[in-house]
């Protein structure tokens, strides 16, 4: 580096060049899926996670054929909770995937309770990354996923992630969601109650809260508005329907999303909150599903995203910052919403690329 170590101003690793550098996305994408940095070893419980944003943004970017595709399956499935025989199916467990290698402890005496750390976000980015390089999923063990998959489902209709000891809110009502839209089978939770649990967590503003009675923000309104899409719930183009017949109210979301775009074109989380590429996916998504997104300023917001697109691939949080995965995919997503050149569009519900089977 020729740079002054004292003049940081010099060294931020945004990209001048003012265009989607594909080519250094795919190559940021591929460093990662043969190596995660030590940056990530905080993570490891959420290996998964990390194998989603990398393997599903290479098929963003028209690059699946980087990756082995019978190396990824096989990897995928060595994570899934298998029962020991039916009686466990009652046992109130869920058997789903495990997040790591190290939430999967395996007994090698058979007296030794076998912990199951099955996740439902793992067991969504499990069959996120299976769906994605076209694993065919009637090999898979679906029946233990589902039948467990409703011990999670509350009295409220709200999902725990985990079969004890977590907390509940919207997110994992998504992933709940999700697994159900993949497998393409509803058995393994209540609609009704996940819509009205839904539907009790939209604030007086018109975003959602995470739980009832808390403050909207970006992720949870997207959750929520995916959730009820997925589940049937929700037309296309609600924004130019007749909105009386909405279970949600409709005007006042799209003034809340609309508000979210700031002045640097950027979308923000929260009101007073500074903007931050994932925002493009979590509020944009929204917009889409409504059918607003013509309302968005699609140029500025263009010009936010490629102040944070990093010139080692990639792209940050906050502009001129380095670039994390997380964001990355986020920003991938964001450009196919854009209708980018050289991406694949968008499952905007699903959170992956469109896959025409
Ligand atoms: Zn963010």
């Amino acid at each position: 580096m020729s740079n002054d170590d004292n003049d940081s101003a010099h060294s931020s690793p945004t990209n001048e060049d003012q265009s989607f550098d594909i080519d250094r996305h795919i190559r940021f994408l591929e460093m990662n899926y043969q190596l995660i940095p030590s940056f990530y070893e905080g993570q490891e419980i959420n290996h998964l996670t990390l194998a989603y944003f990398i393997i599903s943004g290479l098929h963003m970017l028209h690059a699946i054929d980087r990756v082995d595709r019978e190396a990824v399956i096989d990897w995928v499935l060595s994570f899934q909770a298998h029962p020991k025989n039916e009686a466990e199916l009652n046992n109130g467990q869920f058997y789903g995937f495990h997040g790591s290698r190290s939430s999967q402890f395996h007994s090698l005496d058979n007296e030794v309770t076998v912990p199951n750390n099955s996740h439902l976000a793992s067991t969504y980015c499990a069959l996120a990354i299976l769906k994605t390089v076209g694993y065919d999923f009637s090999l898979i063990d679906s029946g233990s996923i589902l039948k467990t998959m409703k011990h999670l489902q509350q009295p409220d209709g709200s999902f725990m992630p985990i079969h004890t000891g977590a907390e509940v809110d919207l997110r994992f009502v998504y992933c709940a969601a999700v697994i159900s839209s993949l497998l393409d089978n509803w058995s393994g939770m209540d609609k009704e109650e996940a819509k009205n649990y839904i539907l009790s967590c939209q604030s007086y503003d018109g975003g959602f809260g995470l739980i009832p009675g808390q403050e909207s923000h970006g992720g949870a309104t997207y959750c929520a508005v995916a959730s009820l899409r997925l589940m049937g719930f929700m037309e296309d183009d609600l924004v130019f329907q007749s909105t009386s017949s909405s279970i949600i109210d409709v005007p006042l979301l799209l003034d809340w999303c609309l508000q979210r775009q700031a002045v640097d074109g950027g979308f923000q989380g929260r009101p007073n909150k500074a903007s931050d590429t994932c925002y493009a996916f979590w509020i944009g998504g929204v917009l889409r599903m409504i059918g607003a997104n013509k309302f968005i300023d699609q140029t500025t917001l263009r010009e936010f995203l490629l102040t944070c697109q990093s010139k080692y691939g990639g792209f940050s949080k906050f502009p001129g910052q380095f670039p994390d995965l997380y964001h990355s995919y986020y920003g991938f997503t964001a450009f196919s919403m854009l209708q980018e050149t050289g991406l694949n569009s968008l499952d905007v519900e699903l959170g992956i690329s469109s896959i025409i089977l």
